[in-house]
């Protein structure tokens, strides 16, 4: 396994429509281990292929307290389910920043499971705003987005002073 190298925004490739997995092989389970492993290590509850430069669509997701309740989606397709609901979001390529997000309460998540089988399951709470952040990676789209003009520019320009200074 191995940790991968996490994009950070406002890095354009994080803007990538990611394409769906035709073939669930054992190149997409090592690429599923090593993204779960580079999400406990960040330290993270969620990550999308996209975070990791890899325009698939797989997202990896694990918000029990023991980090021992692992999920694994390919070609996520979401269905939304009951009243929006606000949490605090942060995401591994926005580090630094928390902001609320309106989402929906309750989220069912059809996709591919690591044997290419079709599984449907449903979340709500933190799993289901999770699972809902990192579908949208999927396709190009940010937390930052949701918030005001304002706000996202101030976090992208604190961003890319912080990223001149490492360079
Ligand atoms: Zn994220």
């Amino acid at each position: 396994m191995a940790i991968l190298d996490i994009l950070e925004y406002p890095d354009p490739r994080l803007r990538t429509q990611a394409q769906p997995v035709n073939v669930v092989d054992d190149s997409i389970r090592r690429l599923i281990a090593d993204m779960l492993e580079t999400m406990y290590e960040a330290p993270g509850i969620g990550l999308a292929a996209s975070q990791v430069d890899v325009h698939l669509r797989i997202i990896v997701v694990d918000v029990s307290e023991n980090r021992d309740e692992p999920h694994a989606f390919i070609n996520p397709e979401l269905t939304l389910i009951g009243e929006s609901v606000e949490f605090e979001e942060g995401c591994l390529s926005i580090p630094g920043f928390y902001e609320p997000v309106s989402r929906a309460e309750g989220v069912r998540v059809r996709a591919l499971d690591t044997a290419g089988d079709v599984i449907e399951q449903q979340f709500d709470g933190l799993l289901s705003a999770c699972v809902q952040h990192e579908n949208d990676h999927l396709d190009g789209k940010l937390f930052v987005d949701y918030l005001s003009v304002l706000k996202r520019s101030r976090i992208r320009k604190k961003l890319e002073k912080q990223q001149r200074l490492r360079a």
